[in-house]
């Protein structure tokens, strides 16, 4: 892992803004402030930076992430805007609101930022800073907040130092940040729902839309009530086809999903093969990891065999994620 890396503290001006923006460029990671905590910022459609980004927090395992923009242009490239969903990017962004739609065809946040499904959660934030970094840089940032895993959301620079020091590049400085709570966000599918209260009252949304939000149903899945699109709801991706996982031999018809290089029998039988990392490197796999299981469900092979992959490092949320979608959609 990239740990051990020089972090440069700059404080919040246009040299700064331009660093960042060329930090994020080499696929590097870059926190910085925004209305509600300290981000820590990192391409959006670099599926390799974002691994990273999951390796600096020590996050175990992989969630979906808001994909930042600095303008309605940039969020209509990436999601799908209905009605609604301009009512509310024209009512409340900039700002503490958050909406989740269908990615745009040609969507180009990475399958590990929205961690495969088939939605993206997008916010255009307010704080000064964080819109001059992402209008410079010209491409979406994934910013969840800019501390350890299990650590408190960090508000002034110092924070951010203590904890990811020496495993991030760089830190833009825009001094304290308003204790604020985190964005609402707000499904918008069939019809609007709330998918997390946060920063912007739902009345004021309520009031805009001119109907009330949904609240998630406890069992998104099986709530027949009001059906929603399978999978919109769902907290993260499962394949149609069914996972076996730790698979060293493959039955025929079954596809396989490879790591390293070791033997399977049976693989010349296989529907398809794709291979998570050569060489082994847990990184590389985890940057993989949706696109290949997204590749795999389409090829109508009877199951995806997965190779046994180790636990350490990235290995934790790769493995966690692989055994929710052997498991199926919960
Ligand atoms: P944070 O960056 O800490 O504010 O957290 C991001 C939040 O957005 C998490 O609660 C995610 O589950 C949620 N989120 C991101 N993308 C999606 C999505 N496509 N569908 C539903 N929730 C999402
Ligand atoms: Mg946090």
């Amino acid at each position: 892992m990239k740990i051990g890396l020089k972090t440069l503290l700059l404080p919040a001006g246009e040299a700064a803004v331009a660093a960042a923006a060329r930090v994020l460029a080499d696929g590097g990671l870059v926190a910085f402030p925004t209305e509600t905590v300290y981000g820590l910022g990192a391409d959006a459609t670099n599926a390799a930076a974002i691994a990273h980004l999951y390796q600096a927090k020590g996050r175990p395992a992989f969630n979906p992430l808001i994909a930042h923009v600095s303008d309605l242009g940039a969020a209509r490239k990436i999601g799908r805007f209905d009605a609604a969903a301009l009512q509310l990017a024209e009512a409340f962004w900039p700002g503490p609101l958050t909406l989740v739609l269908p990615k745009s065809a040609d969507c180009a946040v990475a399958d590990l930022a929205t961690a495969g499904l088939d939605t993206v959660a997008i916010r255009i934030p307010a704080h000064p800073v964080a819109r001059d970094i992402l209008r410079a840089f010209g491409r979406p940032v994934v910013a969840p907040s800019a501390n350890l895993s299990g650590h408190v959301s960090p508000t002034i620079a110092a924070h951010v130092l203590n904890d990811l020091g020496g495993r991030i590049d760089l830190i833009v400085d825009g001094g304290a940040v308003a204790v604020g709570v985190e964005s609402t966000i707000v499904g918008i599918f069939d019809q609007p729902i709330l998918l997390r209260p946060g920063g912007l009252p739902r009345a004021d949304i309520e009031r805009v839309l001119g109907l009330t939000l949904r609240q998630p149903p406890e069992d998104a899945e099986s709530d027949s009530d009001q059906p929603l699109a399978p999978g919109m709801l769902a907290s993260h991706y499962a394949p149609r086809t069914k996972v076996r996982l730790n698979a060293m031999r493959l039955e025929p018809g079954e596809a396989l999903l490879a790591f390293g290089t070791d033997a399977v029998s049976g693989i010349e039988a296989a529907a398809a093969v794709m291979n998570l990392s050569v060489r082994g490197d847990l990184d590389e796999a985890a940057a993989n990891l949706f696109g290949h299981l997204r590749a795999l469900d389409t090829r109508a092979a009877r199951t995806i065999a997965v190779m046994p992959i180790p636990d350490d490092g990235l290995g934790e949320a790769i493995n966690d994620r692989l055994r929710r979608a052997a498991v199926g959609r919960e």
